[in-house]
């Protein structure tokens, strides 16, 4: 469902992503792990077409994305691919439910009923019924992601990636919004998970990807990535945990 291929990406003088190579098939969970600005979130981008590369090909769900030029175009292509960032960015004006069924009502066109009964159910799925009527800043930071997470699934979207979206909470919250995650997962939905949250990771992935420097330096199954690696820069990465 996502094909990158030879993927180029600079700022300026600063070559990002120097050639990289992604499959993903449908249904898989792929974990991207690598150190600080390794590119993972530039690569995660690329995917959506929030950021376009110099050269390469990306193709997601059916459609060339790297050559999409018109800015409606890319908007099209988000619709079906889910993003959820570190920062969760709710409107606080809205209450929860409010702030998942606004973007299928205004953007898909989709029926107000049908869309909070869908909202709702995503509810539930994230467990957070209860905060339906609930603004944001009532809420704790592992409930706002969660949230957040809903909100992305409401479009209904074919994939999902998700960029480090534990890193900016307290530890306490972290293991309810990795357990939403493994629920989805577990369901099915096509996941491309930025994250250094090693021991989910190693549970959780058909494959994991280990960048540095703007490369894929090694791609495998969780098994081959943490325990079996011989590359003595990715046994040092995720340590202690073989
Ligand atoms: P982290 O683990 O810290 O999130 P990362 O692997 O996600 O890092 P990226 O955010 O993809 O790394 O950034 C890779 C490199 O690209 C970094 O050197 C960063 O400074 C640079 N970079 C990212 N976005 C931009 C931008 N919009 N303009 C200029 N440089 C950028
Ligand atoms: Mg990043």
């Amino acid at each position: 469902i996502v094909k990158l291929e030879d993927v180029h990406l600079s700022f300026g003088n600063t070559q990002v992503l120097k050639g990289i190579d992604l499959t993903v098939n449908k249904g898989d969970a792929v974990s991207i792990i690598g150190p600080s600005g390794s590119g993972k979130s530039t690569l995660l981008r690329c995917i959506n077409a929030l950021a376009m590369p110099q050269s390469g090909r990306i193709t997601v769900a059916g459609t060339r994305v790297d050559t999409l030029t018109k800015e409606s175009e890319r908007i099209e292509l988000r619709k079906r691919v889910g993003i959820v960032f570190q920062q969760y960015n709710l409107f606080p004006h809205l209450t929860v439910l409010d702030n998942i069924v606004l973007a299928p009502t205004r953007i898909l066109g989709a029926d107000r009923t049908a869309t909070e009964k869908l909202a709702r159910e995503l509810l539930e799925k994230v467990r957070l019924s209860e905060k339906a009527d609930a603004y944001p800043g009532q809420l704790s930071g592992g409930q706002q992601q969660r949230v957040a997470i809903a909100r992305a699934l409401a479009m209904k979207p074919e994939l999902v990636l998700f960029d480090e979206v534990t890193s900016a909470l307290d530890p306490e919250t972290v293991g309810e919004v990795l357990w939403v995650i493994r629920d989805l997962i577990r369901d099915g939905m096509t996941s491309i998970l930025v994250t250094h949250e090693m021991r989910f990771a190693e549970e959780i992935s058909d494959t994991v990807v280990f960048t540095e420097n703007g490369r894929v330096v090694a791609h495998g199954s969780p098994k081959e990535i943490f325990h079996d690696s011989d590359n003595s820069r990715i046994r040092q990465f995720v340590g202690g945990l073989s």
